[in-house]
C-alpha cells in the first residue's frame, strides 16, 4: 500500500498518521502471517523507533480494528491486520522449533456441530525445520 494510502487508512479511523504509525500498519499489511512485538521492531529497525514505540502503535491498531492480536498458545502476542482479504475465524499453525506461525485457510479446519470457531491452534513442525 502506498504511504498516501496508509495516512488515509490510519486517519479514516481516527488515528493521528504519525511515522512509526504508518511503517508499522504497512508492515503488518505487507505480512501474510501473524507477527510478534519482536519481528514487528525488526521490520521497522531502520525507522530508530524504540520497542515501546512500536508496542503502543501495534495496540493502537487493535483498538481501531485495524488489526488483531493473539495468542497460538506459545504465550506470545501476535499481530495481524484484519482486512478483508484476510477475514478472522482462520486456523493457525505454530512451529515448535522455530516459533513462526502461518495462518491456515478457513476452509482448512471443519467441525461438525460446531457453529462458530473463535480459535484453533495447530502445532507441529515448518518444512523448513523438517
Ligand atoms: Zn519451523
Ligand atoms: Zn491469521
Amino acid at each position: 500500500m502506498e504511504h498516501e494510502q496508509l495516512r488515509e487508512t490510519l486517519r479514516n479511523r481516527g488515528l493521528r498518521a504519525t511515522p512509526a504509525r504508518i511503517r508499522v500498519l504497512g508492515v503488518l499489511l505487507a505480512a501474510d502471517r501473524p507477527l510478534s512485538h519482536s519481528e514487528v521492531c525488526e521490520r521497522v529497525a531502520d525507522g530508530g523507533f524504540d520497542r515501546a514505540t512500536v508496542y503502543r502503535n501495534l495496540i493502537d491498531l487493535v483498538d481501531v480494528g485495524l488489526a488483531r492480536r493473539g495468542d497460538v498458545g506459545d504465550h506470545v502476542w501476535r499481530f495481524e491486520r484484519t482486512d478483508e482479504s484476510h477475514e478472522g475465524d482462520h486456523a493457525h499453525f505454530l512451529c515448535t522449533e522455530c516459533g513462526t506461525v502461518r495462518c491456515l485457510p478457513a476452509s482448512a479446519v471443519r467441525l461438525r456441530g460446531v457453529t462458530r470457531v473463535t480459535e484453533i491452534h495447530v502445532r507441529g513442525v515448518c518444512a523448513a525445520c523438517a
